[in-house]
């Protein structure tokens, strides 16, 4: 059985797990904590920075989603300096490709256009990049398009964890990094994809989309990924 232990988040005292991090037991007690990268089911990868709280003691900002609870923990997880970073991130994210909602199959449907609009992204602050990366039309169902990959790296985990294909890697870093399948062959001559589509459901933007779909069109729901890990987990 787990520890069960108390911490302060917001100002409000909690009971929690010791196994738990920062951002489940918020989500438990209903305090909202801005999340790109995280999706339920999946393991968490504290990569895209979103999550970020402020724990008393602790010099700088921590990832909720990797973070775990410790006794006596006090978390905030609105201030305006958190405020000012997240809006700071998601504006880095829309400069570093194409997110060019007009012409997107993920408009209306888009974790990253929701983000911009809650947390008060009103314009862009850094200059675009503006890339053209090529699209990977070779699936015979699905389709990649890198300009408008936030490298949150939820297709890789959906397909490595849950379908256990993995099939999706990241190759380069920083601003040239690109998520690849197998040995960055093209997607439609992959050895080790079983088209199941788990990729395309975790995917936030319209990075990956169902073929056939036009402006706003591509609608998802990654809610059985999570229902699918735990049957899982249940077996074991
Ligand atoms: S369709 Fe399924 S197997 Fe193929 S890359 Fe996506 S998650 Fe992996
Ligand atoms: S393709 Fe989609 S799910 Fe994969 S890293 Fe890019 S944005 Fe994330």
């Amino acid at each position: 059985m787990n520890e069960q232990l108390r911490l302060t988040i917001d100002d409000r005292e909690i009971t929690a797990q010791a196994n738990q991090t920062i951002l489940e037991v918020a989500r438990e007690n209903e305090i909202p904590i801005p999340t790109l990268c995280f999706l339920e089911g999946l393991s968490g990868a504290g990569s895209c920075r979103l999550c970020l709280v402020e724990v008393r003691g602790v010099p700088r900002f921590l990832s909720s989603c990797v973070t775990r609870v410790s006794e006596g923990m006090n978390v905030t997880t609105d201030s305006p300096k958190l405020a000012s970073y997240r809006r700071m991130i998601l504006e880095l994210l829309l400069a570093e490709r194409n997110h060019i909602c007009a012409f997107c199959v993920s408009s209306g449907n888009c974790e990253l256009q929701d983000l911009a609009q809650e947390l008060g992204v009103t314009h862009v602050n850094y200059p675009y990049r503006f890339p053209s990366y090529d699209v990977d039309a070779s699936h015979e169902r699905f389709v990649y398009d890198p300009n408008r990959c936030v490298m949150c790296t939820r297709c890789a985990r959906a397909c490595g964890e849950v379908e256990g294909a993995h099939t999706w890697d990241v190759m380069g870093r920083g601003v040239h990094s690109f998520m690849i399948t197998d040995l960055n062959q093209a997607w439609g001559d992959s050895s080790t994809c079983t088209s199941c589509g788990k990729c395309v459901q975790a995917c936030p933007t319209g990075a990956l989309a169902e073929k056939g779909r036009s402006t706003g069109e591509m609608k998802r729901s990654a809610g059985f990924l999570s229902k699918l890990s735990s049957m899982r987990n249940c077996g074991r």
